[in-house]
């Protein structure tokens, strides 16, 4: 089974979950959208009031601004990305996730980032940042800094509903973050297109 064959069936798997609290007020489960083999994975913090109907994370004004950041500073749309949150159903009147019910979804985050195997990971926010690094570190002190997380780099950013509100300064940080996320794909795809030669040069077992 290959892993894009893997992610899509996480996807049914959890189309039907009811492991938190979460489940008894969405409309759907909003799973993630995306490339399945994408070198860059987006996690933000769970499904708005427009995510919940649209069944796709970032949709809103939130998620214009992600768009136009994302082609802005690195060169690619959300189709060539992957976009996901910690909690996958909306908590009711935008509150912020429970701790109970983020530990319940961490493992469909966890399979997600394990079967796209990105190599670049930007956290949107407090709660996917102290989430993946395990921190309790709030959003402001991390950023403008890079992590290893597993195989992958880690670039924590604000999310974009802050700044949103916050304009300014928080909206040239995140640019510079996003700047600081290209330049660690493109290390990564020289890389992955550097070892591809010598991989096919290794001599193959069994065959003289
Ligand atoms: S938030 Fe996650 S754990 Fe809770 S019901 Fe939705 S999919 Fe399941």
């Amino acid at each position: 089974m290959t892993d894009t064959v893997a992610l899509e069936r996480l996807r049914v798997t959890a189309s039907t979950c009811t492991l938190c609290p979460l489940a008894g007020g969405r409309t759907q489960v909003v799973f993630g959208v995306g490339n399945p083999t994408a070198d860059l994975l987006f996690v933000g913090e769970g499904p708005g009031r427009e995510e919940d109907l649209a069944g796709e994370p970032f949709v809103g004004r939130s998620g214009k601004l992600l768009d136009r950041l994302m082609a802005e500073e690195i060169g690619l749309t959300r189709a060539e990305c992957y976009i996901a949150n910690v909690v996958k159903c909306r908590p009711p009147n935008n509150r912020d996730p429970a701790p109970r019910e983020i530990e319940s979804c961490r493992p469909y985050l966890e399979q997600q980032i394990a079967l796209i195997a990105p190599a670049v990971i930007v956290t949107l926010g407090n709660f996917a940042t102290k989430l993946l690094l395990e921190s309790s570190q709030g959003i402001r002190e991390l950023r403008g800094q890079t992590f290893e997380r597993g195989a992958a780099t880690l670039v924590p950013t604000y999310h974009p509903a802050y700044v949103l509100r916050a304009g300014g300064e928080a909206m040239a940080e995140m640019r510079a973050d996003l700047v600081r996320a290209k330049r660690l794909i493109t290390a990564a795809r020289r890389t992955q297109a550097e070892r591809a030669p010598q991989a096919e040069r290794a001599p193959q077992a069994g065959h003289p």
